[in-house]
């Protein structure tokens, strides 16, 4: 049976291959690893994902909750700024709450029991590409910074948080960076149950120094008497998904450009909020050059240019890559596009379309 385009399709087997290595990290290392829902919540595969994580973190509310119904084991719940109410409902989903700042711990911390206390940590430095992501940046709000304040606080925590990387696929940096944080915080870390390094390292990666990896972060456990968590996002769910078009036109304005039946800004944004190009799995060397654009109104709609065996004609398919990570979860209704279904290729190869939109949820969206 052919879907009708456009749709995400998730594949198991290549989730498989990262929670494999997650696992591993995990027996390597003794380091949990809790999934980040932001980056990633569609939980259609959370029962396979289940089975090599230890649970899900969270950014807010919502998240908390969805981790606690739908994927269980720990959850841990983080959130900029919760209002109180907020905390009122967290605590019936999360074993921890980790606070970004004093001021919220001191407003909350009677209200949490029985989770377990953590505080966000800036270190004052970060691995990050990009300055949006970055939680070292000059003003930046993301977690406390104060170590003496920090330090008066530690009666009334089990533990810390420190998320400072972004895309970091170099073990040398991630293991000079751990070691300052060593030196930093050893001294509070000791008086602490746990701590977590937060997400933003691609030890996923093919490549990725696995072992070497797991004992630094052992020697660190061991050092510091903690259990140290981890929480990856992307490296989690990378390459694990596509997303499957057709060309509704084919259009010529200097070069070739075929538009197609998904958009970038409702469909993959993050590739327009970092200026990046879409990726496809085929290794494209033909000779036909096509600008592949996306349907809506915004000029710039634009996936990337790619080389094609074949001329590109309406119907064809186009498959881009990576369209897990950040881009399920940013989907919109811009333009009140058709929304792409979600399907999945279960372990056993047969592909099941789990949800569809229609008009209705376009509608219901606002009111
Ligand atoms: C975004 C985020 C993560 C996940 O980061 P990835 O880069 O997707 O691995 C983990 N922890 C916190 C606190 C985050 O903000």
């Amino acid at each position: 049976m052919k879907i009708a385009t456009p749709y995400y399709l998730i594949d198991e087997k290549k989730l498989l291959r990262n929670m494999q290595i997650i696992e591993q990290v995990r027996l390597l290392s003794g380091a949990k690893s809790v999934l980040a829902l932001k980056c990633f919540s569609t939980w259609c595969v959370f029962d396979l994902m289940k089975q090599y994580m230890d649970g899900t973190t969270s950014s807010s509310l919502f998240e908390a909750r969805l981790g606690f119904e739908k994927f269980g084991k720990e959850t841990h719940a983080y959130c900029v700024g919760y209002s109180e109410s907020d905390i009122r409902a967290v605590v019936g989903y999360a074993d921890k709450v980790i606070f970004n700042s004093i001021s919220q711990l001191e407003r909350y911390c009677d209200l949490v029991k029985p989770a377990k206390l953590g505080l966000r940590v800036n270190p004052g430095f970060s691995h990050s590409g990009f300055d949006l992501a970055d939680p070292a940046r000059k003003y930046s709000r993301l977690g406390v910074a104060d170590k003496q304040m920090l330090a008066q606080k530690l009666p009334q925590l089990s533990g810390l948080m420190f998320h400072y990387n972004c895309e970091n696929d170099d073990l040398e940096t991630f293991s000079q960076q751990l070691d300052r944080i060593g030196e930093c915080y050893g001294d509070i870390l000791r008086q602490l149950e746990w701590v977590s390094l937060g997400g933003g390292l691609y030890f996923t990666k093919e490549g990725y120094p696995v072992e070497a990896f797991s004992k630094k972060l052992a020697d660190f456990a061991a050092e510091f008497g903690v259990q140290v968590y981890l929480e990856p996002g992307e490296s989690a769910i990378s390459g694990c998904a596509e997303l499957v078009t057709s060309v509704v036109d084919v259009v010529h304005n200097e070069i070739d450009i075929a538009i197609v039946d998904a958009s970038v800004e409702p469909h993959m944004l993050d590739l327009l909020i970092y200026r990046l190009s879409a990726k496809m799995e085929s290794t494209n060397c033909g000779e036909h050059q096509y600008m592949v654009a996306g349907r809506s109104c915004l000029a710039g709609d634009v996936f990337g240019n790619f080389q094609f065996k074949d001329k590109l004609a309406i119907g064809d398919e186009i498959r881009f890559a990576d369209a897990a990570g950040y881009t399920m979860v940013k989907k919109n209704w811009f333009n009140g596009l058709q929304m792409p279904a979600i399907a999945v290729r279960r372990l056993d190869g047969t592909v099941e379309v789990v949800r569809q939109f229609t008009y209705s949820d376009f509608l219901n969206n606002l009111s």
